[in-house]
């Protein structure tokens, strides 16, 4: 006779032989067609320069082309309320980040979307240290200069960003708190857009994620004061972190990672998860994103399980900070 236990095993076998074929012939054969990346913010920046730097060797991963669309506006939160109501077929995908995935939820009372309700997690895609930038005739010299500049002259300095709730702006809001200034802060569509003003001379400072500064840092076309993170980044040895540059209650690290609609079949979300990974580890992969300062997730931080813990996490953290801000 069978016994209780193998009785349970057996049903349970059972149950997931079932489940196997329940997968629909659409997840099984995925993908096989066209799928297409929302990038929430302008071209040139760095939500979209790391998402085509792994795009692109995902694509080659699942034989199909993934294809970029910037979607702006609204700090990022126009695109993801789009990718939120996109069909769940793997189809349609988003590249958020710290902005659109966390500080958008304290910053918009009426949010179309809800972060951790609205989308399954897929992948983190890096870690992006922020720094404290400026144009490059900006008259402070370096960090401590820069604080008592901006206190000041605090009504004439203004700040480039892209959009309430995105990283450059809930970053320097931040910073802003600890100064105890409120600069006048200029709208862009992506840090694409404002990174050309700053090297335009058209804005005062920023802050922001590495990836689209440091060839700029490097080409003498703006200033970097310090990385607010407790290392240097590899890719700029000579900025100094804030904790050394005089300001250490500065520390701000953000990050992008792949999300799909709520419901996206779990097989689905494995395929691209994998191939997520496998570009994380492909040498030319991460050469150009370490070269860029991004941070390449550690394996343990690559599962759609610690991505959603992630974003928890963020949202707790930045909802209080952002909260009275509002
Ligand atoms: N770095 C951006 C932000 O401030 C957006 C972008 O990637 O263009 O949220």
């Amino acid at each position: 006779m069978m016994s209780i236990r193998s009785l349970a095993g057996a049903c349970l076998s059972a149950f997931a032989a079932l489940s196997a074929f329940a997968v629909p012939a659409s997840a099984q054969n995925y993908p096989t067609r066209t799928i297409t990346m929302i990038v929430p913010f302008a071209a040139g920046g760095p939500t979209d320069v790391i998402s085509r730097i792994v795009t692109a060797h995902m694509a080659q991963t699942l034989g199909q082309s993934i294809v970029i669309e910037n979607v702006v506006g609204a700090g990022g939160t126009t695109a993801t309320t789009r990718a939120a109501r996109a069909a769940n077929d793997g189809y349609t995908l988003v590249t958020g980040h710290m902005g659109t995935h966390a500080a958008s939820v304290p910053l918009y009372p009426k949010l179309a979307y809800h972060p951790e309700k609205d989308f399954e997690p897929v992948a983190l895609l890096a870690g992006t240290p922020i720094l404290i930038l400026a144009r490059k005739d900006f008259p402070p010299k370096d960090l401590k200069e820069f604080v008592a500049y901006v206190k000041t002259n605090a009504e004439k300095v203004n700040a480039a960003h892209a959009g309430i709730g995105s990283v450059s702006h809930a970053s320097c809001e931040l910073l802003n708190s600890i100064l105890d200034v409120k600069p006048v802060g200029v709208p862009f569509n992506g840090t694409g857009p404002a990174m050309n003003a700053l090297v335009a001379g058209q804005v005062d400072y920023m802050c922001d994620q590495i990836v689209n500064a440091v060839p700029q840092i490097n080409a003498g076309t703006i200033k970097a004061y310090a990385v607010a993170t407790p290392e240097r980044n590899p890719s700029l040895p000579n900025v100094p972190t804030t904790a050394e540059a005089g300001l250490p209650a500065f520390q701000a690290q953000a990050w992008n990672a792949i999300f799909a609609p709520k419901g996206t079949s779990p097989a689905i979300i494995a395929t691209l998860n994998a191939a997520a990974i496998k570009a994380l580890d492909e040498d030319n992969v991460r050469k150009r994103l370490l070269e860029l300062g991004s941070v390449i997730p550690a394996p343990a931080n690559r599962t759609p399980e610690a991505l959603a813990t992630l974003v928890k996490n963020e949202i707790a953290k930045w909802t209080p900070v952002l909260k009275p801000a509002t």
